[in-house]
Protein backbone atom coordinates (compact mmCIF):
# COMPACT_ATOMS: atom_id res chain seq x y z
CA UNK A 1 0.00 0.00 0.00
CA UNK A 2 1.54 2.91 -0.75
CA UNK A 3 -1.64 5.46 -0.74
CA UNK A 4 -2.60 6.96 2.23
CA UNK A 5 -6.03 8.05 1.87
CA UNK A 6 -6.21 9.71 5.13
CA UNK A 7 -3.94 11.98 4.04
CA UNK A 8 -6.12 13.63 1.90
CA UNK A 9 -9.42 14.56 4.19
CA UNK A 10 -6.70 16.99 5.73
CA UNK A 11 -6.04 18.52 2.64
CA UNK A 12 -9.10 20.64 2.32
CA UNK A 13 -8.31 23.90 0.96
CA UNK A 14 -11.99 25.74 1.26
CA UNK A 15 -15.60 25.69 2.41
CA UNK A 16 -18.57 24.49 0.13
CA UNK A 17 -19.98 27.48 -1.46
CA UNK A 18 -23.39 25.92 -0.91
CA UNK A 19 -23.38 23.76 2.70
CA UNK A 20 -20.00 25.55 3.98
CA UNK A 21 -18.26 21.90 4.69
CA UNK A 22 -14.94 21.70 4.22
CA UNK A 23 -13.83 20.50 0.60
CA UNK A 24 -12.08 16.85 0.72
CA UNK A 25 -8.84 17.14 -1.97
CA UNK A 26 -10.23 15.04 -4.42
CA UNK A 27 -13.09 17.69 -5.11
CA UNK A 28 -10.84 20.28 -4.86
CA UNK A 29 -9.51 19.12 -8.51
CA UNK A 30 -13.08 18.14 -9.52
CA UNK A 31 -13.89 22.36 -8.95
CA UNK A 32 -12.06 23.02 -11.72
CA UNK A 33 -14.50 21.98 -14.01
CA UNK A 34 -17.65 23.30 -11.87
CA UNK A 35 -18.78 27.21 -11.68
CA UNK A 36 -18.88 27.09 -7.90
CA UNK A 37 -16.75 25.45 -5.30
CA UNK A 38 -18.59 22.45 -3.66
CA UNK A 39 -17.53 19.66 -1.49
CA UNK A 40 -19.26 17.08 -4.02
CA UNK A 41 -22.21 15.73 -1.32
CA UNK A 42 -25.30 14.89 -3.61
CA UNK A 43 -27.36 17.70 -2.62
CA UNK A 44 -24.65 20.43 -3.44
CA UNK A 45 -24.22 18.62 -6.91
CA UNK A 46 -28.21 18.54 -7.51
CA UNK A 47 -27.86 22.33 -6.44
CA UNK A 48 -25.05 23.47 -8.50
CA UNK A 49 -27.05 21.62 -11.78
CA UNK A 50 -29.79 23.63 -11.29
CA UNK A 51 -27.12 27.00 -11.80
CA UNK A 52 -26.81 25.70 -15.90
CA UNK A 53 -31.12 25.78 -15.87
CA UNK A 54 -32.04 28.84 -14.23
CA UNK A 55 -31.83 32.57 -14.91
CA UNK A 56 -28.81 33.93 -12.96
CA UNK A 57 -31.23 36.19 -10.48
CA UNK A 58 -33.57 33.14 -9.59
CA UNK A 59 -30.48 30.65 -9.18
CA UNK A 60 -29.45 33.15 -6.50
CA UNK A 61 -32.29 33.00 -4.52
CA UNK A 62 -32.90 29.15 -4.86
CA UNK A 63 -29.07 28.77 -3.66
CA UNK A 64 -29.47 31.72 -0.65
CA UNK A 65 -32.45 29.53 0.41
CA UNK A 66 -30.73 25.82 -0.21
CA UNK A 67 -27.41 27.44 2.09
CA UNK A 68 -29.56 28.62 4.99
CA UNK A 69 -31.56 25.07 5.57
CA UNK A 70 -28.12 23.06 4.66
CA UNK A 71 -26.16 24.91 7.40
CA UNK A 72 -29.31 24.89 9.58
CA UNK A 73 -29.11 21.27 9.36
CA UNK A 74 -25.30 20.84 9.48
CA UNK A 75 -25.76 22.71 12.70
CA UNK A 76 -28.17 20.97 14.26
CA UNK A 77 -26.20 17.64 12.83
CA UNK A 78 -23.15 18.69 14.89
CA UNK A 79 -24.95 19.57 18.39
CA UNK A 80 -26.32 16.55 18.13
CA UNK A 81 -23.02 14.65 17.82
CA UNK A 82 -21.74 16.94 20.77
CA UNK A 83 -24.54 15.66 22.97
CA UNK A 84 -23.69 12.11 21.97
CA UNK A 85 -20.06 12.19 23.01
CA UNK A 86 -20.83 13.80 25.94
CA UNK A 87 -23.15 11.13 26.84
CA UNK A 88 -21.36 8.46 25.87
CA UNK A 89 -18.66 9.72 27.99
CA UNK A 90 -20.69 10.24 30.74
CA UNK A 91 -21.89 6.21 30.31
CA UNK A 92 -18.28 5.43 30.51
CA UNK A 93 -17.26 7.02 33.38
CA UNK A 94 -20.50 5.88 35.61
CA UNK A 95 -19.56 2.55 34.32
CA UNK A 96 -15.94 3.25 35.42
CA UNK A 97 -16.88 4.72 38.49
CA UNK A 98 -19.51 1.58 39.71
CA UNK A 99 -17.07 -0.83 38.58
CA UNK A 100 -14.27 0.68 40.81
CA UNK A 101 -17.17 0.64 43.59
CA UNK A 102 -18.67 -2.97 43.17
CA UNK A 103 -15.14 -4.47 42.54
CA UNK A 104 -13.96 -7.70 43.98
CA UNK A 105 -17.95 -8.28 44.61
CA UNK A 106 -20.06 -10.81 42.55
CA UNK A 107 -22.29 -7.78 41.71
CA UNK A 108 -19.36 -6.19 39.07
CA UNK A 109 -21.00 -5.47 36.00
CA UNK A 110 -20.16 -7.39 33.05
CA UNK A 111 -21.29 -4.30 30.44
CA UNK A 112 -23.54 -1.48 30.55
CA UNK A 113 -26.53 -0.75 28.85
CA UNK A 114 -27.98 3.09 28.02
CA UNK A 115 -32.02 2.71 28.36
CA UNK A 116 -34.24 5.22 27.58
CA UNK A 117 -37.75 5.69 29.65
CA UNK A 118 -41.56 5.28 28.80
CA UNK A 119 -44.13 7.79 28.86
CA UNK A 120 -45.43 7.34 32.12
CA UNK A 121 -48.17 9.70 32.43
CA UNK A 122 -51.67 8.75 31.88
CA UNK A 123 -54.39 10.49 29.87
CA UNK A 124 -57.95 9.27 29.74
CA UNK A 125 -58.54 7.51 26.35
CA UNK A 126 -60.54 9.85 24.45
CA UNK A 127 -63.62 8.66 21.62
CA UNK A 128 -61.43 10.43 18.87
CA UNK A 129 -58.52 8.16 19.50
CA UNK A 130 -60.85 4.93 20.04
CA UNK A 131 -62.24 5.85 16.55
CA UNK A 132 -58.93 6.21 14.95
CA UNK A 133 -57.69 2.60 16.36
CA UNK A 134 -61.24 0.96 15.45
CA UNK A 135 -60.90 2.48 11.96
CA UNK A 136 -57.27 1.31 11.60
CA UNK A 137 -58.77 -2.14 12.85
CA UNK A 138 -61.26 -2.24 10.51
CA UNK A 139 -59.24 -1.30 7.70
CA UNK A 140 -56.21 -4.13 8.09
CA UNK A 141 -58.85 -7.12 9.22
CA UNK A 142 -60.86 -6.02 5.74
CA UNK A 143 -57.39 -6.39 4.10
CA UNK A 144 -56.72 -9.65 6.21
CA UNK A 145 -59.79 -11.21 4.65
CA UNK A 146 -58.37 -10.89 1.15
CA UNK A 147 -56.20 -13.49 1.86
CA UNK A 148 -56.22 -17.24 2.65
CA UNK A 149 -53.76 -17.70 5.00
CA UNK A 150 -50.96 -15.29 6.21
CA UNK A 151 -48.75 -16.90 3.30
CA UNK A 152 -50.86 -14.70 0.86
CA UNK A 153 -50.56 -11.60 3.30
CA UNK A 154 -47.88 -8.69 2.06
CA UNK A 155 -44.81 -8.70 3.30
CA UNK A 156 -45.68 -6.58 5.62
CA UNK A 157 -43.18 -4.81 9.14
CA UNK A 158 -44.91 -7.37 11.10
CA UNK A 159 -43.92 -10.32 8.78
CA UNK A 160 -40.16 -9.67 8.42
CA UNK A 161 -40.39 -9.46 12.52
CA UNK A 162 -41.88 -12.82 12.64
CA UNK A 163 -39.66 -14.34 10.70
CA UNK A 164 -36.77 -13.27 13.26
CA UNK A 165 -38.82 -14.02 16.12
CA UNK A 166 -37.24 -17.85 16.10
CA UNK A 167 -33.83 -16.69 16.10
CA UNK A 168 -34.45 -14.82 19.25
CA UNK A 169 -36.23 -17.40 20.51
CA UNK A 170 -33.40 -19.56 19.41
CA UNK A 171 -30.58 -17.66 21.13
CA UNK A 172 -33.17 -16.79 24.68
CA UNK A 173 -33.09 -20.80 24.85
CA UNK A 174 -29.54 -21.24 24.91
CA UNK A 175 -29.15 -18.31 27.27
CA UNK A 176 -32.23 -17.62 29.25
CA UNK A 177 -30.43 -15.34 31.43
CA UNK A 178 -30.01 -12.79 28.56
CA UNK A 179 -33.73 -13.30 28.46
CA UNK A 180 -34.61 -12.50 31.98
CA UNK A 181 -32.15 -9.26 32.20
CA UNK A 182 -33.86 -7.91 28.98
CA UNK A 183 -37.11 -8.61 30.30
CA UNK A 184 -35.70 -6.42 33.64
CA UNK A 185 -34.33 -4.09 31.43
CA UNK A 186 -37.90 -3.15 29.44
CA UNK A 187 -39.35 -3.26 32.76
CA UNK A 188 -37.38 -0.72 34.04
CA UNK A 189 -37.69 1.50 30.89
CA UNK A 190 -41.40 0.83 30.77
CA UNK A 191 -42.14 1.14 27.36
CA UNK A 192 -40.32 3.59 25.45
CA UNK A 193 -39.75 2.14 22.53
CA UNK A 194 -44.15 1.99 22.51
CA UNK A 195 -44.27 5.96 22.35
CA UNK A 196 -44.41 5.47 18.31
CA UNK A 197 -47.57 3.19 18.48
CA UNK A 198 -50.28 5.54 18.29
CA UNK A 199 -53.11 4.22 17.62
CA UNK A 200 -52.23 1.53 15.46
CA UNK A 201 -50.19 -0.45 17.63
CA UNK A 202 -48.03 -1.63 14.75
CA UNK A 203 -50.98 -4.13 13.98
CA UNK A 204 -50.97 -4.63 10.03
CA UNK A 205 -53.21 -7.19 7.97
CA UNK A 206 -50.64 -9.54 7.96
CA UNK A 207 -51.17 -9.80 12.39
CA UNK A 208 -54.93 -10.15 11.48
CA UNK A 209 -54.42 -12.95 9.09
CA UNK A 210 -52.30 -14.57 11.79
CA UNK A 211 -54.60 -14.07 14.66
CA UNK A 212 -57.91 -15.66 11.53
CA UNK A 213 -55.46 -18.82 11.03
CA UNK A 214 -54.88 -19.21 15.08
CA UNK A 215 -58.28 -18.93 15.52
CA UNK A 216 -60.92 -20.22 12.69
CA UNK A 217 -64.28 -19.38 13.87
CA UNK A 218 -63.74 -15.65 14.35
CA UNK A 219 -65.85 -13.33 12.47
CA UNK A 220 -64.36 -9.57 11.96
CA UNK A 221 -66.52 -8.61 14.64
CA UNK A 222 -64.90 -11.05 17.38
CA UNK A 223 -61.37 -10.17 15.90
CA UNK A 224 -62.43 -6.52 16.40
CA UNK A 225 -64.14 -7.19 19.79
CA UNK A 226 -60.34 -8.78 21.15
CA UNK A 227 -59.34 -5.58 20.42
CA UNK A 228 -61.31 -2.98 21.52
CA UNK A 229 -62.26 -5.23 24.55
CA UNK A 230 -58.72 -4.62 25.74
CA UNK A 231 -58.57 -0.55 25.70
CA UNK A 232 -58.14 0.34 28.98
CA UNK A 233 -59.80 4.22 29.86
CA UNK A 234 -56.55 5.55 30.24
CA UNK A 235 -53.17 5.20 28.74
CA UNK A 236 -49.82 6.73 28.44
CA UNK A 237 -49.72 10.27 27.57
CA UNK A 238 -48.51 11.04 23.24
CA UNK A 239 -47.69 7.13 23.19
CA UNK A 240 -49.07 3.77 22.11
CA UNK A 241 -53.31 3.70 22.78
CA UNK A 242 -52.36 0.15 24.03
CA UNK A 243 -49.99 1.39 26.77
CA UNK A 244 -51.46 1.32 30.31
CA UNK A 245 -49.67 1.99 33.71
CA UNK A 246 -49.01 -2.08 33.85
CA UNK A 247 -47.40 -2.11 29.93
CA UNK A 248 -49.24 -3.16 27.06
CA UNK A 249 -52.98 -3.85 27.51
CA UNK A 250 -52.48 -6.83 25.39
CA UNK A 251 -51.81 -10.10 25.61
CA UNK A 252 -48.69 -11.24 24.31
CA UNK A 253 -50.59 -13.72 21.52
CA UNK A 254 -52.60 -10.47 20.00
CA UNK A 255 -49.73 -7.87 19.64
CA UNK A 256 -48.22 -6.87 16.48
CA UNK A 257 -44.86 -9.53 15.91
CA UNK A 258 -43.20 -6.22 15.88
CA UNK A 259 -43.73 -5.39 19.52
CA UNK A 260 -43.46 -8.85 20.37
CA UNK A 261 -39.71 -9.17 18.47
CA UNK A 262 -38.48 -5.25 19.34
CA UNK A 263 -35.77 -4.86 21.39
CA UNK A 264 -34.42 -1.48 21.48
CA UNK A 265 -30.57 -1.08 20.09
CA UNK A 266 -28.41 -0.69 23.26
CA UNK A 267 -30.87 -4.12 24.65
CA UNK A 268 -30.13 -5.69 20.93
CA UNK A 269 -26.72 -5.03 21.51
CA UNK A 270 -25.93 -6.11 24.49
CA UNK A 271 -27.88 -9.39 23.59
CA UNK A 272 -25.67 -10.08 20.81
CA UNK A 273 -22.38 -9.33 22.98
CA UNK A 274 -23.63 -11.44 25.44
CA UNK A 275 -23.78 -14.13 23.42
CA UNK A 276 -20.07 -13.64 22.12
CA UNK A 277 -18.18 -12.53 25.00
CA UNK A 278 -19.88 -14.69 27.26
CA UNK A 279 -21.17 -12.27 29.65
CA UNK A 280 -22.72 -12.46 32.35
CA UNK A 281 -24.84 -10.86 34.98
CA UNK A 282 -25.63 -8.63 36.23
CA UNK A 283 -25.24 -5.15 33.62
CA UNK A 284 -25.63 -1.57 34.56
CA UNK A 285 -28.55 -0.19 33.53
CA UNK A 286 -28.07 4.02 32.92
CA UNK A 287 -31.60 5.03 32.01
CA UNK A 288 -32.57 8.26 30.14
CA UNK A 289 -35.32 10.55 30.80
CA UNK A 290 -36.72 10.41 26.95
CA UNK A 291 -38.06 7.95 25.26
CA UNK A 292 -36.65 6.10 22.63
CA UNK A 293 -37.89 7.96 19.57
CA UNK A 294 -37.58 11.39 20.77
CA UNK A 295 -33.68 11.52 22.41
CA UNK A 296 -32.67 15.18 22.53
CA UNK A 297 -35.28 16.46 20.53
CA UNK A 298 -34.51 20.05 19.69
CA UNK A 299 -31.25 19.37 21.69
CA UNK A 300 -32.93 19.51 24.97
CA UNK A 301 -31.31 17.87 28.13
CA UNK A 302 -31.78 14.41 28.13
CA UNK A 303 -30.76 13.84 32.18
CA UNK A 304 -29.85 10.53 33.61
CA UNK A 305 -33.18 9.06 35.55
CA UNK A 306 -31.36 6.21 37.56
CA UNK A 307 -28.59 3.80 37.50
CA UNK A 308 -29.88 -0.15 37.95
CA UNK A 309 -27.85 -2.84 38.39
CA UNK A 310 -29.80 -5.42 36.66
CA UNK A 311 -29.25 -9.37 36.80
CA UNK A 312 -31.84 -12.62 36.27
CA UNK A 313 -33.83 -12.18 39.19
CA UNK A 314 -33.74 -8.52 40.13
CA UNK A 315 -32.61 -4.94 39.55
CA UNK A 316 -30.91 -3.07 42.21
CA UNK A 317 -30.88 0.96 41.75
CA UNK A 318 -27.23 2.76 42.78
CA UNK A 319 -26.98 6.44 43.49
CA UNK A 320 -26.35 8.12 40.68
CA UNK A 321 -23.19 9.79 41.28
CA UNK A 322 -23.49 13.66 41.88
CA UNK A 323 -21.52 14.80 39.14
CA UNK A 324 -23.88 13.33 36.85
CA UNK A 325 -26.97 14.67 38.45
CA UNK A 326 -26.84 18.26 37.61
CA UNK A 327 -28.13 19.26 34.50
CA UNK A 328 -25.72 20.08 31.89
CA UNK A 329 -24.97 23.51 30.96
ZN1 LIG B 1 -21.50 20.99 0.11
Amino acid sequence: MSATPQAFNHQATSDCEICGAQIPFLETLKNKDRSLPICGAIECENVLKQKARMPEASFKVYLASHQRVLSQRKQRIAVKEEIRKQEAEEHQQIFEHMSRLLKGSNQQPSHRVVIPSGQLELVPVDQSRIDLYRSHLESVIDEALEYENVSQAPDDHNQHAHQKLNDQQALFERRPDVKAISDNLCMLCKGGCCSKGENHAYLSASSMRRQLDSNPGWTKEDLLEQYLSRLAPSSSKNACINQGNEGCVLPRELRSSTCNYFFCSSITHYQKLAEEKNLHAPVLAIQRHHTLWNRNYDNAPNDITNVTLVSEMDTHDLDVPDEFKAPRA
